[in-house]
């Protein structure tokens, strides 16, 4: 199974993976979540990406298309994956095509999660998630049992610093600018599949299963 998960920023795609991994044994490669580990461990690639994460911008392609085809590569992406927030633009998803083709591969079902924008904002400014095991809440939609503290693990919760003040506006712009073109692009390979994402997020994932069990 080698899928994408799509949609704008807050649509539910980490959430859904969450499910999605639950359920099928494959890799949730997430680009947000490799930049933001590579942030917080200081790393190169991490001192590089935060200045565009900070600001709402798109880290470039050629040091995210990097990244995702030395994943790709690893062995436990054998038998597919579920990439999440990659691609982007254009030519990531160009470039995703051409290292799957080398790999034999290609891309079975892009899963677009569509939201309306005002939900989009305040998905994203009620999101927290844990410092240590990453698993994401929501103040009003999902709150964890104790006010600040992750019902998994107990770790501190925290609010992205990207989900505050004018980032998330510059963040909806950029999908709508460079990732919207995407979806055009994933329906000419026939491989489109639109869900909506404004419900219960088991019901969201109900229909994502049925896109799966097709596959
Ligand atoms: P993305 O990965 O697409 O940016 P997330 O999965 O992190 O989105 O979800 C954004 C926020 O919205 C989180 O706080 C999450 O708890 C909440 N959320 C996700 N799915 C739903 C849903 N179906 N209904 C209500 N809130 C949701
Ligand atoms: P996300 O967790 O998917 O919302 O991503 C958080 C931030 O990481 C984005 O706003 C971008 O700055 C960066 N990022 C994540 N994925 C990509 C990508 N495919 N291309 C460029 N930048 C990305």
């Amino acid at each position: 199974m080698n899928v994408l998960l799509m949609g704008p920023p807050g649509a539910g795609k980490g959430t859904q993976a969450d499910l999605i991994k639950d359920r099928y044994p494959i890799p949730h490669i997430s680009t947000g979540d490799m930049f933001r580990e590579a942030v917080s461990t200081g790393t190169e690639l991490g001192k590089e990406a935060k200045k565009y994460m900070d600001s709402g911008k798109l880290v470039p392609d050629e040091v995210t298309i990097g990244i995702v085809q030395e994943r790709l590569a690893q062995d436990d992406c054998k038998e597919g994956f579920l990439l999440d927030g990659f691609p982007r633009t254009v030519k990531q998803a160009e470039a995703l095509d051409q290292v799957l083709a080398k790999l034999g591969k290609k891309v079975e079902a892009a899963i677009n999660i569509t939201v309306p924008e005002d939900i989009l904002y305040e998905r994203m400014s009620g999101r927290i998630s844990c410092k240590d095991c990453k698993t994401v809440y929501h103040l009003k939609f999902n709150p964890p049992a104790k006010a600040g503290i992750c019902d998994k693990c107990g770790g501190e919760l925290i609010q992205r610093s990207d989900d505050q003040g004018d980032t998330v506006k510059r963040r909806l712009e950029v999908y709508a600018e460079q990732t919207n073109p995407l979806i055009e692009y994933y329906e000419k390979q026939g491989v489109l599949n639109d869900i909506d994402g404004n419900r219960d997020s088991q019901a969201v994932f109900a229909d994502i299963v049925k896109v799966m069990e097709s596959l």
